[in-house]
C-alpha cells in the first residue's frame, strides 16, 4: 500500500459493537479477566497495552516499513530508552548536532552509566577513528537540527555494520514522507511525534520504530512498559487521527519550504539558506539519493548578523517566535538563544518551520520585515 493509504487506515478498526468507523478512545486503566483468570482480549494494564496506543503503533510500524513500534509520551522519552536499552559501559556514537535535548540527556543523566562520543558522523574517517571495542551504537540525525546538515545514511550504516553497532536515526525533521531509514538499512527510527505527526502543536509523542522483533527490541519493550513514559489513550488517538493527512500535510509543508527558500536566496540582506532542497545545499547529492522530499525545515543567515536577526524575528506578523516545528503555523527562532551557553549557532541564524499558510502571505510577510 502506498503511504497516504497506510496513514488513513493502518491500525484503525471500526468498533464492533457499535460499528463506528473511528476506533473509540478506551480510557480505561484496567481491563476485566476471563473465568480462568486469563486476557483474551490481550488486554490487562494500561501500562502495558492499550488498545489506542496499539492503533498507533501499528500505523507508525508501517509508516516507516518496520516490524513494530513503540510509542512514548515524549521525544526524550522514546530517545531515553534507547539508552536504558544498553548495557552500561557501553559506547555510543552521537553527532556532534545531535538535538540538544537529547545530547544534554545523555551528558546529564547517562555520564558514568553510558560512554559517548559527540563527532561528524557523516566523515568516515572520523566516524572509523571513533569506534571502539564496546561501540554498541550509533546515532544519526539527518537532516540535522538547525544547519540542515545531511549525514548518508546508506554509508554510516555500512561503516556501522562491519562492526556490529546497531544504527538509530532520528527522522523527526524528514518523516517517513520525506525519508525511509528503515529502507535504507538502519535498525531503529526514532521521532519526536510532538512534531509533524502531530501536526498542530498541540501534543506530546515520542516513538521508535524497529527493522526487526530481535532481542534488542525485546528490552526497549521492556523499558517502555517497566519505564512507564508511554502516552495517555487520549494522545495517542489524537495522534492516529492527525497521521491520517501526514503525508498531505507534508507535501504542503514542502510546497511552501521550496517557494520560501527560493525567495529567500534571492533576497540581498541574507547571506545564507540552509536547505536540503535547495541546489545550492552542499550535500544536494545525498539528498536525491536518500530523501524522497527535502522536508520542511529551513535555517538562513542574516548579513546584518546578530541584531538583524532579532529585528527580522519582531517584525514579522504572521511568523510566530516559538521553538519546536512540524505545526500547520509556520514558526520562527533565534535557535542560539534556545540551545544556550555552548551552542555552534551562528548568532545571525534563523530557524524556521515553514507552515500551511498560503505561500504568498509567508513571503510578503518576510519581504516586510527583512527591509
Ligand atoms: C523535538 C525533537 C526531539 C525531542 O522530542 P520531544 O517530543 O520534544 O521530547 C528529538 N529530536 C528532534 C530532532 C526534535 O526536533
Amino acid at each position: 500500500m502506498k503511504i497516504e493509504t497506510i496513514a488513513v487506515h493502518a491500525g484503525n478498526h471500526t468498533d464492533a459493537t457499535s460499528k463506528a468507523v473511528v476506533q473509540p478512545i478506551i480510557m480505561a486503566t484496567t481491563f476485566e479477566r476471563d473465568a480462568d483468570g486469563g486476557f483474551s482480549s490481550g488486554y490487562q494494564y494500561s501500562r502495558a497495552a492499550n488498545p489506542n496506543r496499539d492503533a498507533l503503533e501499528k500505523v507508525l510500524a508501517q509508516l516507516e516499513n518496520g516490524a513494530d513500534a513503540a510509542a512514548f509520551s515524549s521525544g526524550n522519552a522514546a530517545g531515553m530508552s534507547v539508552f536504558q536499552s544498553l548495557t552500561p559501559g557501553t559506547h555510543i556514537i552521537a553527532p556532534d548536532d545531535m538535538y540538544h535535548g537529547l545530547r544534554n540527556q545523555l551528558k546529564q543523566l547517562f555520564a558514568g552509566i553510558l560512554e559517548f562520543e559527540f563527532i561528524d558522523v557523516n566523515d568516515d574517517e572520523i566516524l572509523r577513528a571513533h569506534i571502539k571495542p564496546n561501540t554498541e551504537l550509533l546515532w544519526i540525525e539527518t537532516p540535522s537540527n538547525p544547519l540542515l546538515k545531511i549525514t548518508d545514511i546508506k554509508k554510516a550504516v555500512a561503516i556501522a555494520k562491519e562492526h556490529h553497532i546497531k544504527v538509530v536515526c532520528d527522522n523527526t525533521f524528514a518523516t517517513p514522507v520525506c525519508q525511509q531509514p528503515l529502507l535504507l538499512g538502519a535498525d531503529l527510527v526514532m521521532h519526536s511525534s510532538t512534531k509533524y505527526f502531530g501536526g498542530h502543536s498541540d501534543l506530546m509523542g515520542g516513538a521508535l520504530i524497529t527493522a526487526e522483533k530481535d532481542e534488542w527490541w525485546e528490552k526497549i519493550r521492556n523499558v517502555q512498559t517497566m519505564g512507564g513514559a508511554v502516552p495517555s489513550p487520549m494522545d495517542c488517538y489524537y495522534l492516529v487521527r492527525s497521521i491520517k493527512t501526514l503525508p498531505y500535510r507534508v507535501r504542503g509543508h514542502v510546497h511552501n519550504a521550496r517557494l520560501l527558500a527560493a525567495f529567500l536566496e534571492s533576497h540581498p540582506s541574507v547571506e545564507e539558506v540552509m536547505y536540503p532542497g535547495l541546489v545550492s545545499h552542499p550535500q544536494s547529492d545525498i539528498v536525491k539519493d536518500q530523501m524522497l522530499l527535502p522536508g520542511a525545515m529551513m535555517s538562513f543567515t542574516l548579513k546584518g548578523g546578530e541584531d538583524e536577526a532579532k529585528k527580522v524575528i519582531n517584525a514579522l506578523k504572521i511568523f510566530t517566535q516559538a521553538t519546536s516545528l512540524g505545526g500547520v503555523e509556520s514558526l520562527i527562532e533565534h535557535r542560539a538563544s534556545v540551545e544556550g551557553p555552548d551552542t555552534k549557532t551562528p548568532f545571525n541564524l534563523l530557524r524556521v518551520s515553514v507552515g500551511l499558510e498560503h505561500i504568498d502571505d509567508l513571503i510578503a510577510d518576510l519581504e516586510q520585515a527583512l527591509s
